[in-house]
C-alpha cells in the first residue's frame, strides 16, 4: 500500500512555484493575493492565515483583509472591486463561508474572473467545463488532479467514481477526470446523498474520491481491493484521547479502508496541504498572464 504523500508533494510544488515568482519578480511583476474573510469562523481565519502566510514565504506580495461579522454585502462587494481595480493584486479570494447575511454567489460574479485563483466564477466553471486551458480550475480538485499525476496513478480509462457534487470539489473534479488530456480520459461515475446502492457504486471505483464531508462514512465495503481513494474530507471529532479534546480524519475510515487499496491520501497530510499549492499555483497563473 502506497501512502499518498500530500505534504511533501505540496512542498515540491511550491518549490515549483518560489522559482516561478522570482522568474516574474526578475521580469518587474510581484504576484499579488488578496485574502478577505469575514466573521469569525476560527477555521475561517485559520485558512486565511495559513494562506497568507504561504504567500507571502513564497515571495508573493499578500494581502489578508479581516472584515467584521457585521460587514454588509456593499462593503465586501466595495473590497472586491477595488482589488479588481488594482494592478498590483493577480489573485483574489474571499474565503468561505461568508456570514449568512451575505449574498456569496454576488460576491463571486463580482470577481473579475482573470483575478478568481478560486475558481468559482461562472467564467471559470464554464472554462473548466469545456476543458479550456484557459480556466482558473479550483484548487482542490486540481490538488486531487495532481496527486494523481505526482504519484504515477493512471486515470486514462480508469472506473473513477467521485463521492460529492458539490460545485467546489465533486463536480469541478468529475470534469477535470473526464476532460481530455493528462490526470483526464477517466470514466466518470458522480455519487451523492440520493445515489442507489451507493456502497457497491464506490466498490467498482479503480480510483474513488470521497468529498461528502462525513468523518469515516466510507468503510471498507466501499472500497475494492486494489483501488486507489483520496480522501478530500475534513472533519473535526472528538478525541479524548488528544489534550486539545479533538482530532481531524477524513471521509474515510482509513484503518479499516486502507490496507485494501494500492494507494490512499492520510488525513491530515493528504489533499489539505495540495490544496494551498495549488493556490499559489493559480495565483502565479494570474500574474503570468496580466503580464502577457
Ligand atoms: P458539501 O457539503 O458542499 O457537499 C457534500 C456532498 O456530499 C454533497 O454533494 C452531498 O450530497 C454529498 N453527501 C453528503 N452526505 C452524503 C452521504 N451520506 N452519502 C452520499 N453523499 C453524501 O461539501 P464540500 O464538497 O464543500 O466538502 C466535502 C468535504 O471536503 C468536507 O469534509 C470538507 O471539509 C472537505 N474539503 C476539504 C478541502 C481540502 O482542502 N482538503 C477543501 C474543500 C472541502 P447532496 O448533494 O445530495 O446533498
Amino acid at each position: 500500500m502506497q501512502l499518498i504523500d500530500g505534504k511533501a508533494i505540496a512542498q515540491r510544488i511550491n518549490e515549483q512555484t518560489r522559482t516561478a515568482v522570482a522568474q516574474l519578480k526578475s521580469n518587474g511583476i510581484t504576484p499579488g493575493l488578496a485574502v478577505v474573510v469575514v466573521g469569525d469562523d476560527p477555521a475561517s481565519h485559520a485558512y486565511v492565515r495559513s494562506k497568507e502566510r504561504t504567500a507571502a514565504d513564497l515571495g508573493m506580495h499578500s494581502v489578508k483583509i479581516e472584515m467584521p461579522a457585521a460587514t454588509t454585502q456593499e462593503q465586501l462587494l466595495a473590497e472586491v472591486h477595488r482589488f479588481n481595480a488594482d494592478p498590483a493584486i493577480h489573485g483574489i479570494l474571499v474565503q468561505s463561508p461568508p456570514p449568512k447575511h451575505i449574498d456569496e454567489r454576488a460576491i463571486v460574479e463580482a470577481l473579475d474572473p482573470r483575478k478568481d485563483v478560486d475558481g468559482f466564477h461562472p467564467v471559470n466553471v464554464a472554462k473548466v467545463a469545456m476543458g479550456d486551458p484557459d480556466a482558473f480550475v479550483p484548487c482542490t480538485p486540481l490538488g486531487c488532479q495532481r496527486l494523481l499525476i505526482e504519484s504515477g496513478i493512471e486515470t486514462a480509462g480508469a472506473n473513477v467514481v467521485v463521492l460529492g457534487r458539490s460545485m467546489i470539489v465533486g463536480k469541478p473534479m468529475a470534469f477535470l477526470l473526464m476532460n481530455k488530456g493528462r490526470g483526464g480520459d477517466a470514466t466518470v461515475t458522480v455519487a451523492h446523498s440520493r445515489t442507489k446502492n451507493l456502497a457497491a457504486v464506490c466498490a467498482q471505483a479503480d480510483i474513488l474520491i470521497a468529498a461528502i464531508g462525513q468523518p469515516e462514512f466510507v468503510k471498507a465495503n466501499f472500497v475494492r481491493e486494489g483501488a486507489v481513494v483520496i480522501d478530500v474530507g475534513i472533519n473535526r471529532v472528538t478525541d479524548r484521547t488528544s489534550p486539545k479534546g479533538s482530532k481531524l480524519v477524513g471521509d474515510v475510515a482509513f484503518a479499516e479502508v486502507a490496507p485494501k487499496c494500492r494507494a490512499i491520501t492520510p488525513v491530515p497530510g493528504g489533499v489539505g496541504p495540495m490544496t494551498i499549492a495549488m493556490l499559489m499555483h493559480n495565483t502565479v497563473l494570474a500574474a503570468q498572464r496580466a503580464g502577457r
